[in-house]
């Protein structure tokens, strides 16, 4: 078996992979096809949320596997059920439904639906349904036709137009934009508390804040993409609430940490009335929606098993605790090369210098970076061209975020 003439000879090259083939995971660290050990803070992209093969996560898989793993959404799957209950209950802590998909992407595309339904329920003035939904620069949402057209980043796009109409891209951070931007047609706000893929950047709690009075004043839902953030990644169960605890979104999706590697995502629809009698959470009525594999026994227990350890062994105030570690380190460096530290919980960038990194030809600086960390034995993974991210799993130890700290400053010192 040669892997790397494998994957050119069959694979689509929609990745610019790294030369590593990885075999096996144990908590915070993966060994490669060589025996080489790296510490691994990129998580799948923040999706192994309690470490590689978690012996809860490996126990639940293994046993709702050989009990039944897939049945039809046409039956009621008691760890659907049970993981929406715990969701709403434990994590939202807000009156809502929730849908089950395989993915973010597919998650944001079933909000984008909920806007478009919103739309028609509450149509403008003229009778006609109202369908664009705003999103911001630097955002990420998937790759789906729907959550691709949703993202405001130019180079997701190249190639693929026409886009799906009916959005409209705003400047992240910026009230006066958004408010400017609102017009007859608008029917949602989508955006993301943590922006990952567009460089960790925060939103401001008083631009939620507005986003969320523009919205009430404007009769349009707001949508918060937890797809990366959410489920303790921001150091509490949801980012946003990190930031404006007491702002009420009507959806939010979410993917990535929930599965702690098996494959699902989902989003929650709010309960609120949007006329007289009519909860939002009904726009989504039996034929509207579906998936043959979401929320199918199988992953609906790997979820459970995530969400349980995140819950009882507190991890979001641990990622809280290891960020504050991070900070304090950080601040005693004299690295010219790393310009700062950004980002909330273990949703972590290290911003850089591009003048201070060697250039190498078709890479971005974070690249160069994250391939020199890799040969050191530390997997990150870059957030725009100049953010290095670190997403270790929500468990990590201070130990291992040491040794991280102390392969970067080695790598950045050594340049
Ligand atoms: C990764 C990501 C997505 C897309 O999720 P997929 O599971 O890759 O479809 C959407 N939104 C955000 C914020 C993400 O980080």
């Amino acid at each position: 078996m040669n892997t790397a003439a494998d994957f050119s000879r069959y694979v689509l090259p929609t990745y610019g992979r790294f030369p590593l083939v990885p075999v096996k995971g144990q908590g915070s660290y993966l060994w490669d096809d060589t025996g080489k050990r790296y510490l691994d803070f990129c998580t799948g992209i923040a999706v192994c949320s309690i470490g590689h093969c978690h012996p809860a996560l490996t126990a639940a898989i293994q046993q709702q596997a050989a009990t039944l793993m897939h049945c039809s959404n046409l039956y009621q799957i008691p760890q659907q059920a049970e993981l929406a209950r715990v969701i709403v209950e434990t994590h939202v802590k807000l009156p809502g439904k929730v849908f089950f998909s395989n993915s973010g992407a597919e998650a944001n595309d079933g909000l984008i639906k909920t806007a478009r339904r919103f739309g028609h329920a509450r149509p403008q003035p003229n009778g006609e349904a109202r369908y664009e939904v705003i999103t911001f620069t630097q955002s990420f949402h998937g790759r789906t036709l729907g959550s691709m057209a949703a993202t405001a980043q130019k180079k997701i796009h190249e190639g693929f137009d026409p886009l799906l109409p009916g959005f409209r891209y705003c400047p992240f951070n910026d009230l006066a934009a958004l408010e400017a931007a609102i017009s007859p047609i608008t029917a949602a706000i989508l955006l993301e508390p943590v922006q990952g893929e567009g460089g960790v950047n925060v939103a401001d709690a008083a631009f939620i804040r507005g986003a969320a009075a523009l919205a009430k004043k404007h009769d349009l839902l707001l949508f918060f993409d937890e797809v990366q953030a959410g489920f303790g990644r921001c150091g509490h169960a949801m980012a946003w609430r990190a930031l404006c605890p007491e702002i009420e979104p009507d959806g939010i999706s979410w993917a990535k940490g929930m599965g702690g590697g098996f494959p699902i995502g989902s989003f929650w629809v709010s309960d609120r009335l949007i006329d007289e009698e009519k909860p939002l959470s009904t726009l989504m009525s039996p034929g509207s929606h579906g998936s043959t594999y979401g929320g199918n026994p199988l992953a609906c227990a790997a979820s459970l098993a995530v969400l349980d350890v995140i819950e009882r062994e507190q991890l979001g105030a641990h990622a809280l605790a290891m960020e504050a570690h991070m900070r304090e380190q950080f601040a005693t460096w004299n690295t010219p090369a790393l310009t700062g530290l950004r980002g909330l919980g273990l949703l972590l960038g290290f911003s850089l210098d591009a003048s201070l990194i060697p250039a190498v030809e078709g890479k971005t600086p974070a690249q160069v970076i994250v391939a020199q960390l890799m040969e050191r034995g530390l997997l990150t993974v870059p957030a725009g061209p100049d953010v290095v991210r670190f997403l270790p799993p929500l468990n990590v130890s201070r130990e291992e975020i040491d040794e991280a700290l102390r392969i970067l400053h080695q790598t950045v010192t050594s340049l």
